[in-house]
């Protein structure tokens, strides 16, 4: 089912947690909603959701009005599922128990008991939970407590699923074990995915879209490729992308950096960073020499990291983050020059 959010406000009191929000999401795509902490994800979400009215604007299911100021159809007559960060399980039900919970709503009455006892097997074999079907939330790992909660949500093949964070309770390597299996449910079920984390590489490796939001407003919008490799603003680049945005005059597509003499070619920078005088340049774009044309800095902290080393140097007082491969080793305040691996004259 596609969803549309038209202009979008939502005021508490004299906050403003979301300011003008347009966003149209296909059927069965994929969309991560990126930003930090207090920008408006889970406002945004508990609205399509049906828990709040937008203060102003309109949320269309397909063809059919969801939300206005002064119109809400109750969550449970949207065909949607939902999963939250905090897993939001009840410690006294069993997996099945959890699984079956959303069957026990008057409009799924008509359904034999037979009928729902396979669709709850099903559901269970699906998120890989069948052999756990009988345990208690405290029984479970983390990771088993979010499929618990995935399975809760897709058991009623909603047409739109809207996730809160749902890896950020995980640790670092089931989180990225858990992203294919939210891939997998998606390819699986077609639902329409709205995705909210604060995560850039979660939001570019699961995503067909992404809208960073900032503030309550939607910053930017577009594929994972488009909004890593052309960022419009310095928020953009810096938040995805880790862009250090080097300061400078544009002459055309030339820009010459101000702490050096350097020149740096920029066809594909966007116009938006040009106009601020910024070029933005990735940690994996600086290559680090002793010597040379380059910008001159000093190493102030480095990072070992396995497949290469990241480091902070210093240049014209402020820092500027570089991943090197692990043969290149620089030590803390050696001095160095930074080149840029393409377009520099
Ligand atoms: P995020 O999920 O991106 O961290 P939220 O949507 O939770 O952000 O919050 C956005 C802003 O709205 C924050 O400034 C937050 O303090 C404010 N906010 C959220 N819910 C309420 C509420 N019920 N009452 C007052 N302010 C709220
Ligand atoms: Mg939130």
């Amino acid at each position: 089912m596609s969803l549309k959010i038209s202009n979008v406000s939502k005021m508490y009191g004299a906050n403003i947690a979301l300011s003008n929000v347009f966003i149209e999401i296909k059927d069965g795509e994929f969309v991560c909603i990126l930003g930090p902490s207090g920008c408006g994800k889970t406002t945004l979400l508990r609205l399509v959701g049906g828990f709040e009215r937008p203060s102003q604007g309109l949320i269309y299911s397909g063809d059919t009005l969801y939300s206005s100021p002064d119109r809400c159809v109750p969550v449970e007559r949207r065909n949607l599922g939902m999963v939250f960060q905090s897993f939001a399980l009840w410690p006294n039900m069993t997996v099945r128990q959890h699984a079956e919970f959303p069957l026990l709503q008057k409009k799924y009455a008509g359904i034999d008991a037979s009928k729902k006892k396979s669709l709850i097997s099903q559901t269970l074999e699906s998120v890989g939970l069948s052999a756990l079907a009988n345990r208690y939330p405290d029984e479970l790992s983390g990771g088993q407590k979010q499929r618990v909660a995935l399975a809760r949500a897709i058991i009623t093949k909603p047409q739109i699923l809207l996730m809160d964070e749902p890896l950020s309770a995980l640790d670092a390597e089931l989180k990225i074990s858990m992203r294919k299996e939210i891939q997998d449910i998606h390819r699986m079920t077609g639902a329409t995915i709205l995705y909210v984390t604060h995560d850039q590489s979660e939001a570019l490796a699961m995503a067909d879209r992404i809208m960073i939001m900032r503030n309550g407003e939607v910053e930017q919008a577009g594929t994972p490729e488009e909004i890593y490799l052309h960022p419009r603003t310095p928020f953009a680049a810096s938040f995805v992308g880790k862009y250090n945005l080097l300061r400078g005059i544009w002459d055309h597509d030339l820009f010459y950096e101000e702490s050096s003499n350097l020149c740096f070619q920029g066809q594909m920078i966007e116009p938006e960073l040009k106009k601020m005088g910024l070029f933005p340049v990735r940690p994996d774009e600086f290559q680090i020499q002793k010597h040379g044309n380059g910008i001159p800095a000093k190493i102030k902290n480095r990072q070992y990291c396995g497949r290469e080393i990241h480091y902070s140097v210093e240049s014209s007082g402020r820092l500027i983050t570089v991943y090197a491969p692990v043969r290149e080793s620089y030590k803390l305040n050696e001095s160095i020059v930074l080149i840029k691996k393409d377009g520099m004259n």
